[in-house]
């Protein structure tokens, strides 16, 4: 069921066009995310949706209501920011019953099972009457969004909530951040620039460039099936080779040829010059004894390496394949050396993973 709907959203700071034209489906209990680099557009696009900017054209519904006249604290929204906005004279609980205060038809007893049910479900039950200036990075991201969940919005907006912690830290919330948003069921939309954390939280993803939703997609999708090169290189890596596809075949620059037929074309079909895109876990280096097992062969040579511990990223020269490497990962598992600079490299390639986009 559609919970959000934008259509032909169009946003400008003066003259800067920062929306352009969104069309935009968010559905009821759907963790999403909007994913992009800095200056895309993404705040934007929440604080349109949260009521603090307006659109300057085009829709915004929720829950099947037009939003134009409805200011923020009356939409069926609460956000979360990247800084955390927990007020430091008060305690936990203070802080969590703070998202209560407009609720004049609650009791004191009332208030308080709501806010002890709000810290249970952040992880913080029995913290309420601590100081929230003693608190953790991580544990004032929770109570800021104890507070913003207490009032059960049907739309939680995340503003790169998560940006402010450390890597540990920041690993552990985007778990129980997943885990949360399942059990209470409510819509999460997250704005981050990292796309990791985009693929590993969402149930959909739409990558932004520009103002403009480049494609809206599962994260397995916008990594196996990217629809632009822009997309591609900005989810995961890949390398990109020059290549040719001409009756039925694609040649591809270094690596050899293959059929049109089993290579992916998700930004449709291509003709002539183009460009075909590997991810480095689609190719092996092969041992001197190994067979090829149905991989296609092409000989390379090892110009560089990256160790990093339970992988190494080999980056390998193909002859005639450019001024570009060939990126390559290869497990470190017992028994498989890590290979020297300078080593030949007998590369193995599956022409399934190669993604081809016109030129
Ligand atoms: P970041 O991750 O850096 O926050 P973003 O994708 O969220 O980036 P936005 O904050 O939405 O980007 O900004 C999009 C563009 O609009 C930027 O170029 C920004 O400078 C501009 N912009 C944002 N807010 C305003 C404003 N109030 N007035 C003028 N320009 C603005």
């Amino acid at each position: 069921m559609t919970l959000i709907a934008l259509t032909e959203a169009h946003k400008y700071y003066g003259d800067y066009h920062a929306l352009r034209g969104i069309d935009l489906e968010v559905r009821a209990g759907e963790f999403f995310s909007l994913l992009g680099p800095s200056g895309c557009g993404k705040t934007t696009l929440l604080r349109c949706i949260a009521g603090f900017e307006g659109l300057s054209s085009g829709t915004l519904s929720i829950d099947g209501k037009d939003m134009r006249r409805v200011p923020p604290e009356r939409r069926p929204t609460n956000m979360v920011f990247q800084s955390y906005a927990v007020f430091p004279h008060l305690t936990v609980a203070e802080n969590v019953a703070f998202g209560l205060r407009k609720r004049s038809d609650l009791d004191r007893s009332g208030k308080r099972r709501l806010v002890d049910e709000a810290l249970e479900m952040v992880g913080l039950a029995g913290y309420g009457a601590r100081a929230s200036h003693e608190l953790s990075g991580g544990q004032r991201q929770r109570v800021a969004l104890a507070r913003a969940l207490i009032l059960r919005p049907k739309v939680l907006l995340l503003d790169e909530p998560l940006s402010a912690l450390d890597r540990k830290m920041r690993e552990t919330m985007q778990e129980e951040l997943r885990g949360l948003q399942r059990h209470v069921g409510i819509t999460f939309i997250l704005v981050t620039h990292d796309q990791e954390e985009a693929l590993i939280m969402s149930d959909r993803v739409a990558v932004m460039f520009e103002g403009s939703i480049a494609q809206l997609a599962s994260p397995q999708q916008l990594y196996d099936r990217p629809a632009t090169r822009q997309v591609a290189s900005f989810i995961g890596q890949m390398t990109f080779l020059p290549a040719k596809a001409a009756s039925g075949r694609i040649e591809v620059g270094g690596l050899g040829t293959c059929a049109e037929d089993t290579v992916r074309m998700p930004g449709g079909a291509v003709e002539g010059e183009a460009v075909a895109g590997l991810r480095p876990e689609a190719l092996t280096i092969l041992g001197a004894e190994d067979a090829a097992n149905g991989l296609q062969v092409a000989e390379g040579r090892i110009a560089d390496r990256a160790y990093f511990g339970d992988m190494t990223y080999y980056y390998v020269d193909l002859p005639g394949g450019g001024p570009k490497h060939l990126l390559v990962s290869m497990k470190n598992i017992p028994g498989r050396e890590v290979l020297d600079v300078g080593a030949n490299a007998r590369i193995g390639w599956d022409p399934r993973a190669l993604i081809v986009f016109g030129a």
